[in-house]
């Protein structure tokens, strides 16, 4: 919440998404409160080209803009875009070495991206570019970089809700940069309003507050062992509780 936002500070922060437009669906207002006292990095894996009316190339450039304008908003320091194919992000061993490049270049302590374990994610980019990431860290922490914390967004696991209600403006000024699209959202622009709205209002009731994000916090640490151990007895009900054999 508030408290975990503000305890963050003078922090590299590597966000890495797959599609222009992305990060600011799930994490705008969480990126915009870390802004002021963070350093943020924003990958882009793909430029998002394909699915326009327009050529690959011309889209590619219009959305790489529309990115870079919508980062500007949100206060994120630097852009960069890996050139891997819309559609075509695959977790293999190529995607994995950029990444770890990546990781070591920019030191980050916190990453944000996709939670790869969300199963009602219909996106095949977004599931294996988050399961790359993490499939990255111990290689980058090999070669020199550990990361402190993951923060995965597009999570059915929240552990952390972030209020956004005081720069909610900015989580839309930052959605609207995409105009590219709209068409994806029969009814345009305020349809993808209402949706951000709606999805940051069924958040927010979580922690009492208007509007909200969440993510799944992982700390990589020893603490981890014991995040993994709770975890595992959620899914016990009282009928099968768990017992010594
Ligand atoms: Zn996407």
């Amino acid at each position: 919440m508030k408290k975990y936002i503000n305890k963050i500070k003078n922090k590299r922060i590597l966000s890495i998404v797959a599609h222009p437009d992305d990060l600011e669906f799930y994490a705008a207002g969480t990126i915009k409160l870390l802004s002021g006292n963070n350093s943020i990095h924003l990958i882009v894996a793909t430029s998002g080209e394909n699915g326009g009316k327009i050529s690959k190339e011309k889209l590619k450039m219009i959305r790489r803009g529309e990115q870079r304008k919508s980062a500007k908003s949100l206060g994120i320091k630097k852009v960069s875009f890996l050139n891997f194919r819309d559609t075509n992000v695959l977790n293999d061993q190529y995607l994995r070495k950029v990444l770890v490049k990546e990781i070591i270049e920019f030191m980050p302590e916190i990453i944000i991206t996709f939670d790869p374990a969300n199963e009602l994610e219909v996106h095949p980019d977004h599931r294996n570019l988050g399961q790359a990431i993490i499939d990255s860290l111990i290689k980058s922490a090999v070669r020199g970089w550990s990361v402190d914390v993951v923060l995965l967004f597009d999570t059915l696991k929240p552990n952390v809700f972030i209020d956004v209600s005081k720069v909610w403006e900015f989580v839309l000024i930052s959605n609207k940069a995409h105009r590219t699209q709209f068409s994806e959202f029969a009814g345009g622009w305020k349809e993808k309003q209402r949706i951000l709205e709606e999805k940051a209002t069924i958040l927010g009731k979580a922690i009492g507050v208007k509007y909200a994000e969440a993510f799944r916090r992982i700390e990589l640490s020893s603490k981890l062992y014991l995040d993994q151990a709770r975890e595992s007895l959620k899914g016990s009900n009282s009928l099968s509780a768990p017992r010594p054999i």
